[in-house]
């Protein structure tokens, strides 16, 4: 009888504790100096790694990839302001937003009028600000500690980076299931400390890893860790044979804020990933379905003509959208264990129904079977009346819809049932012999 029954990946999830351990491992990444290459990026996926198997890649500079190339490698060893009495007012030890992402190294004494030109900042919170692909350097401040800044004094200014060849890191966890068709998972593992914009998809993808990997999944499930944009198309380039095995897939990112969770359609708009995620979220009050547009996250990069992947997103607030974003107010406090554990319980929900639609065709199609007689109409209810009324209910609506042409999604959504009781009474019904699956 197990064996028949959908694998429930959210069967026994405490979502509390589960969000508790996501929040945990986001406070361990946070700190972790990530762009979009180096050693920052390998730590992290070594830290993931811990938790899901991974198959790191390294990308080498110059390698084409698709319209774009694999940038230089970037890494920092310290970075500095100093005045003139040699006291260090900014430092890249004490924040690794202090310094624009990709700056060259400098070391050099100028004015505070040309030293100003280098700077960039906000009211009361350090911005977070990159030049991947110009020749530049700078730093992050307050607008208070820029105002602090005198035009006449000498300042000394220290960037030990490295700018060289290397390469361009991503990780991918490639969990199998019982079919080689595959639910893709991808973050972007590229943001230097920002809670939200990044570390908390990290660590919940990371988390849900390590649950999969101890479930038995129909489909194979990969989880995608890479820079964002040049992470997913690299990994894309090297992925073209296999595009075709994706039934469905999310972009999961900014799931730690206590907004509500939001659900981006793919391209397409209406696959299944859609479907189900559009279900999901109509079972959490507040929620937001919004449509496909070609700007956000990673999902317009799988998303574009040539791939067309049922690929989707889930945030809660996403980028730009809350006061906090790339500033170093998204910091751990934003990020709560509750919001986490919720998103993380979306996800496997989601990965749920994708894992346990199907079609089936009733072998006893010419009125109702006598249920009683398999064990499968309970007159008299045990101690949980509400569940087994739902039970009695799906049981009907499974049976009333096994016509070849509706889904257990179907089902679940017309009958307004939730999708783990209806795929329950499917898998009763199959070991009771009255339905089959449709081929
Ligand atoms: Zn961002």
């Amino acid at each position: 009888m197990q064996e028949a029954r959908p694998r429930g990946l959210t069967a026994g999830l405490d979502p509390a504790a589960a969000g508790a351990e996501i929040h945990e491992l986001a406070r361990r990444l946070m700190p972790i100096p990530r762009s979009l290459t180096g050693d920052g990026v390998r730590e992290t996926l070594r830290i993931v790694g811990e938790l899901v198997p991974l198959a790191v890649t390294e990308v080498p500079t110059g390698t084409p990839v698709f319209d774009w190339t694999a940038p230089r490698e970037w890494n920092v060893a310290e970075a500095w302001i100093a005045d003139a009495s040699g006291r260090r007012i900014v430092d890249w030890r004490e924040s690794n937003l202090r310094l624009l992402g990709y700056s060259r190294p400098v070391r050099e004494r100028l004015k505070g009028a040309e030293l100003d030109e280098r700077l960039y900042s906000l009211p009361d919170r350090i911005p977070y600000r990159t030049a991947y692909w110009a020749d530049t350097w700078g730093f992050c401040v307050t607008e208070e500690e820029r105002r602090a800044i005198r035009p006449d004094e000498e300042y000394e200014v220290c960037i030990d980076a490295r700018l060289e060849d290397g390469h361009l890191t991503y990780a991918e966890a490639l969990l199998p299931g019982e079919s080689e068709e595959e639910v893709l998972l991808s973050t972007y593992v590229c943001h230097p400390s920002l809670a939200n914009d990044n570390v908390s998809g990290i660590a919940l993808l990371a988390v849900l890893g390590a649950r999969l990997v101890e479930r038995r999944l129909h489909r194979s499930h990969r989880l995608l860790f890479s820079p964002g944009t040049l992470g997913p198309l690299a990994w894309l380039s090297r992925s073209l044979e296999r595009l075709d095995r994706i039934r469905g897939g999310m972009v999961v990112a900014c799931v730690g804020d206590p907004g509500p969770l939001r659900y981006k359609r793919s391209r397409g708009g209406d696959t299944a990933v859609d479907r189900a995620a559009a279900y999901v979220l109509r079972g959490r009050p507040g929620s937001l379905v919004e449509d496909f547009v070609p700007w956000g996250g990673d999902e317009r990069q799988f998303c574009s003509p040539g791939f067309d992947l049922p690929v989707g997103a889930l945030t809660r607030t996403p980028h730009g959208l809350f006061p906090e974003y790339h500033s170093s107010a998204d910091d751990l406090d934003l990020i709560t264990a509750e919001s986490l554990g919720d998103s993380l319980a979306a996800t496997l929900e989601i990965l749920d129904v994708l894992e346990g639609d199907r079609t089936y065709v009733s072998r006893n199609p010419y009125g109702e079977p006598q249920l009683g007689r398999r064990g499968l109409y309970r007159e008299v209810s045990s101690g949980a009346p509400r569940e087994e009324e739902s039970f009695q209910r799906a049981i009907l609506w499974v049976l009333n819809l096994a016509d070849g042409g509706h889904s257990l999604l179907d089902v679940a959504e017309r009958a307004d049932l939730p999708f783990g009781v209806v795929a329950d009474a499917a898998a009763a019904l199959l070991d009771a012999d009255l339905l089959e699956e449709r081929p």
